[in-house]
């Protein structure tokens, strides 16, 4: 990041972190790209905020809400009516990351509603996580739903409070029928 440009977009935004993520030291020692460079983000002032080391680094290249994908999230206790909201809200051609709807197609001609086999369950988290980490880098604008009971990663245990940070639409359903 050549000198000139950073001075430039403190200049013309500030020099507060504007990732704002769980951990964040406000000491802003390094500029991020609104839309990654590795997705064609330009290294011009209007892509460019400050932001400090720590949320740059935790962001990694991950899509911005509205950035490129739509992203909403849909959270909630088991059996909350997470995969009913988002068929009654979601458009034609989006694309759905629902652990419970992994974990059944895992057990396929079980008529149960909810799987309750733990290791099945473990596999099902494994594919979400996995999906979940393509799925936050989609630069396409196609709309994507996250639905999980509660999500964290070992790195991320506060991962709800990174997906406010970068402007997800966050739906809380506990009995969202
Ligand atoms: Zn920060």
């Amino acid at each position: 990041m050549p000198p000139a440009v950073s001075a430039e977009v403190i200049e013309r935004w500030g020099n507060d972190c504007w990732l704002g993520m769980p951990g964040c030291t406000n000491h802003s020692d390094t500029t991020d790209h609104i839309v990654p460079h590795i997705a064609g983000g330009p290294t011009v002032p209007a892509n460019l905020r400050r932001a400090c080391k720590h949320c740059n680094s935790l962001r990694g290249d991950r899509t911005l809400n509205g950035y490129g994908a739509l992203i909403h999230a849909v959270i909630g206790p088991p059996a909350g009516g997470k995969s009913t909201y988002v068929d009654m809200h979601r458009q034609p051609g989006a694309v759905v990351l629902d652990f419970d709807a992994l974990a059944k197609a895992m057990m396929p001609g079980s008529d149960a509603e909810h799987v309750t086999v733990e290791w099945v369950r473990r596999m099902a988290s494994g594919a979400w996580y996995g999906a979940y980490r393509h799925m936050v880098r989609v630069t396409e604008p196609v709309e994507l739903w996250l639905v999980k009971t509660l999500p964290f990663t070992p790195r991320s245990p506060r991962l709800l409070d990174e997906w406010i940070a970068l402007d997800y639409d966050i739906t809380v359903c506990d009995r969202c029928r």
